[in-house]
C-alpha cells in the first residue's frame, strides 16, 4: 500500500491505497465530452478544487472510494460528474428499470442540494434524475419513479419507503454514493443505510464521503467498499 502525502494551498493531502491514479489540475484532463465540459463551465467552475483534483481521476477509473474533505470543499462535484460518465456507459434503461446511480444523503436539504447540481450536469444527455425525500409528495415520486430515473438522489428513510412501495428496484444499480457518512449515523440510519446496500449488487462502485471517520463509519466503509482508495483533505497544522 502506497500513502501519498502532499502540502497545497494550506492543505495536507492524504491519498492511501494500491495502484492510485494520478490527480488532475485540470478539468480537461477528465476526458470529458464537450456536452458536460459545457455544463461545467456554465456552473462557473473553472478549476477543479483540492479534492476533485484527487478523486475525479480515481473515480472516473471505476475505483471505491472514501474521501474525507470539510464542508465546503467541493465533494459533489467529485461523485456526480463521474456518475455521468458511467451511466453514459450503461446500456439505456428499459422499462420499469432503474436507477442506475444511487445517492444517500442525511436530510432533505442535502439531498436537495444534490439535486440541483445533478440535474444541472445530468440536463445535456437528458439523464432523468429523481428526488427521493421529505417535502416532495409520495405520490408523486412514486410516479416520477415508476417513470424511470437514471439517478436517485434519496434520504435513507424515504429510499426505502419507496422500495417497499416497489416504487423502483436496486437491479440496474451500479454506482453508489453514501454522502455526508457520519451525519447519517448521527441522525441513526445506519441500519436504512445496510438495507440499501444489502439490495444493490456486490460488483458496483461505492463512493463514501464524509467529514469525520468514527469507528462506526469506518467499519461499515471496510465491510461495504472493495480495495477503496482513501483521500483525505484536511487543514494544515
Ligand atoms: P461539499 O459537498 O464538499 O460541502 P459542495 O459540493 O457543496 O461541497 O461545493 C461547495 C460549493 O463550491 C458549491 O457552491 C459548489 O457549486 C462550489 N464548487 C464546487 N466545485 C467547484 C469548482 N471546481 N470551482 C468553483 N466552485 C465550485
Ligand atoms: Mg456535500
Amino acid at each position: 500500500e502506497e500513502e501519498v502525502a502532499e502540502y497545497r494551498k494550506g492543505l495536507a493531502i492524504r491519498v492511501s491505497g494500491f495502484d492510485v491514479p494520478k490527480p488532475i489540475k485540470l478539468f480537461e484532463e477528465c476526458g470529458f465530452s464537450t456536452a458536460l465540459m459545457g455544463a461545467i463551465t456554465k456552473q462557473g467552475y473553472e478549476k477543479p478544487t483540492t479534492i476533485q483534483c484527487q478523486a475525479l481521476p480515481i473515480v472516473l477509473s471505476g475505483r471505491d472510494v472514501i474521501g474525507i474533505a470539510k464542508t465546503g470543499s467541493g465533494k459533489t462535484a467529485a461523485f456526480v460528474l463521474p456518475m455521468i460518465v458511467h451511466i453514459m456507459d450503461q446500456p439505456e434503461l428499459g422499462k420499469g428499470e432503474g436507477p442506475i446511480g444511487v445517492i444517500c444523503a442525511p436530510t432533505r436539504e442535502l439531498a436537495h442540494q444534490i439535486y440541483l447540481e445533478a440535474k444541472k450536469f445530468a440536463k445535456p444527455y437528458g439523464i432523468r434524475v429523481g428526488a427521493v425525500y421529505g417535502g416532495v409528495s409520495k405520490l408523486d415520486q412514486f410516479k416520477e419513479l415508476k417513470a424511470g430515473c437514471e439517478v436517485v438522489v434519496a434520504t435513507p428513510g424515504r429510499l426505502i419507503d419507496l422500495l417497499k412501495m416497489k416504487a423502483l428496484t436496486m437491479l440496474r444499480a451500479t454506482y453508489l454514493v453514501l454522502d455526508e457518512a457520519d451525519r447519517m449515523f448521527d441522525l441513526g440510519f445506519e441500519p436504512q443505510i445496510r438495507s440499501i446496500v444489502g439490495q444493490i449488487r456486490p460488483d458496483r462502485q461505492t463512493l463514501l464521503f464524509s467529514a469525520t471517520m468514527p469507528y462506526k463509519v469506518e467499519r461499515l466503509a471496510r465491510e461495504i467498499l472493495s480495495d477503496p482508495v482513501r483521500v483525505t483533505v484536511g487543514e494544515v497544522g
